[in-house]
């Protein structure tokens, strides 16, 4: 049996101030996440990494052509990748992921996930907001009378896997949820700053990390659902944007898309942090 992690003993609320932050790295100083220098207070602390760094991990989610169905970057490919290309028709219209889940990108993804560097949460909000502006705005823009419904569009977390968090110590995505509702709370009006909708649910399956893609699909075959199926649950976002850590066959992104679908939703985007 697998021994839980630790996890970060005591998980600040994501909805205080912003500055609670700076005061963190000022009192528990961890340096920068990616090259250990001291930060300043201000924006260094706020987002656990300084600035160079920030701007090096910023620039490499604009590579400059990405497969138009998972987004992962194309070498020789046009259009789609060559695993889209070949693989099984999917529930979702498009993934965005921000980074290669390979070297410095999977060391600050890491340190998020299982070091408790919980300001780099603010960091992955930020760009997961200007993600979803950039990538996926023009397909999610509400007009007229729709802008004042409340679940035109919404973030839809993909549901961690009961147990995970036992294991973990925490749910990170639940994390990443909560600072960009409190985003869309503080800057309400601004139809960028999406409300967060948590309408799916996972029952217990097998951890997907050894499968390998077809056994990942049939694993998760029915597992993920909408949160009370009767009605009971949160109204279905009309058009959701799910957002997860790593993207890997596409079967988590898949078996949500499906589910948002049956619920009655008509477009499901996705943003990932990594792909692998
Ligand atoms: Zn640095
Ligand atoms: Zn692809």
């Amino acid at each position: 049996m697998k021994t839980p992690l630790a996890g970060p003993r005591k998980l600040p609320d994501p909805r205080l101030p912003l500055w609670t932050a700076s005061l963190w790295e000022w009192a528990f100083p961890q340096g920068c996440a990616l090259c250990g220098k001291i930060l300043s207070p201000g924006a260094e602390a706020l987002y656990g990494l300084c600035v160079p760094c920030g701007e090096f991990m910023e620039a490499a989610w604009s590579v400059p052509v990405r497969c138009s169905r998972c987004g992962r970057e194309l070498v020789s490919e046009r259009g789609m990748c060559l695993s889209c290309r070949n693989g099984p028709e999917r529930a979702f219209d498009g993934i965005f992921p921000l980074f290669p889940y390979s070297g410095p990108y999977r060391k600050i993804l890491t340190a998020y996930k299982f070091g408790g560097r919980l300001s780099l949460g603010n960091f992955f909000a930020v760009l997961l907001l200007r993600a979803l502006k950039e990538r996926f705005g023009p397909f999610l823009a509400v007009k007229g009378r729709e802008e004042r419904m409340p679940h035109a569009a919404a973030w839809t977390p993909v549901p961690p896997r009961p147990g995970k968090i036992k294991y973990t110590g925490w749910d990170q995505i639940e994390y990443l949820a909560g600072l960009l509702e409190k985003k869309h709370r503080r800057k309400s009006g601004d139809f960028f700053t999406l409300p967060v909708c948590r309408c799916l649910e996972r029952l217990p399956s097998e951890s997907q990390k050894e499968l390998d893609r077809e056994k990942r699909r049939l694993n998760l075959k029915g597992r993920i659902v909408l949160r009370g199926e009767k009605g009971a649950g949160p109204a279905v976002p009309r058009r959701a944007v799910l957002v997860d850590d790593v993207y890997t066959t596409g079967s988590t992104m898949d078996a949500c898309a499906e589910a948002l679908k049956r619920g009655g939703a008509e477009q499901v985007y996705g943003i990932c942090l990594c792909y692998d």
